[in-house]
């Protein structure tokens, strides 16, 4: 399965050898097991608003920036865009909402994978479309020493956002690597689709309510159903890739 991935990969992204030197990791629902209370934070601020939504959408958004969550369910809701005033102030009710329920826990396995990531002599990046100014702070509690806060990409860094392949371009560029260089995880269909548009081998895991198909449809190369077994196959997966490497 993994030969098969890779050997897809390569002429997918006209490329000649997969030779991870980082992993970029998504953040939320990737590393922490936030995604719930992103979702219950968005859905009460939309229903207080009267927008058009159900908890499923915010996982089907996710990874985009808040800002064009707002605008979508604007045009959904109103047949029109939200003005910068109704994003900037929705966006920041939702955060609000989120701070308040989120418990900055981890994602079950995710310690466990970016220590043999570490291990097996990767470099680990995280490329995040969530703008929390505490954030750096929350992942070096969490992952000690596992991260470095300059080589990281944020909702201050980006313009555009997930599905486009821009924060996952600057991830590369702020690692200094090409695209066959890297290796994603992420588990949301916008984050995917960023990955596999900057040309970058993408692992999805699946740790939310959507199907596998609507993750393998944005562009996946490989899917796990959660990140204690991604973390249990990593010396498989790098033995598997520095043999097709060679
Ligand atoms: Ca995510």
């Amino acid at each position: 399965m993994i030969e098969k991935a890779i050997k897809h990969y390569l002429q997918k992204q006209n490329q000649t050898k997969l030779s991870p030197k980082v992993v970029l990791f998504d953040m939320d629902g990737v590393l922490f097991d936030s995604m719930t209370y992103h979702a219950k934070a968005w859905q009460e601020t939309s229903e207080k608003h009267h927008l058009i939504s159900t908890p499923k959408d915010f996982y089907l958004f996710e990874g985009r920036t808040g800002e064009s969550t707002v605008n979508e369910l604007f045009l959904r809701t109103f047949g029109r865009e939200a003005t910068e005033e109704e994003k900037q102030s929705m966006y920041k009710e939702k955060a609000t909402l989120f701070n308040r329920y989120n418990e900055g826990k981890v994602i079950e396995g995710a310690p466990e994978l970016v220590s043999r990531v570490i291990d097996s002599g990767l470099k680990c990046l995280v490329v995040t479309g969530s703008g929390q100014h505490s954030l750096f702070n929350k992942l070096s509690e969490a992952y000690p020493g596992c991260f470095e806060r300059e080589l990281m990409v944020t909702a201050y860094d980006v313009k555009i956002g997930k599905p486009h392949p821009e924060p996952y371009l600057m991830g590369l560029a702020k690692a200094g690597v090409n695209a066959n260089e890297a290796i994603v995880v992420e588990n949301a269909p916008m984050g995917i689709e960023s990955s596999a548009a900057a040309g970058i081998f993408t692992i999805a895991v699946n740790t939310g309510p959507l199907s596998d198909s609507i993750l393998w449809d944005a562009g996946a190369d490989l899917l796990f159903p959660d990140m204690q077994t991604l973390a249990r196959d990593w010396p498989l997966l790098i033995n598997t890739i520095k043999k097709a490497e060679s």
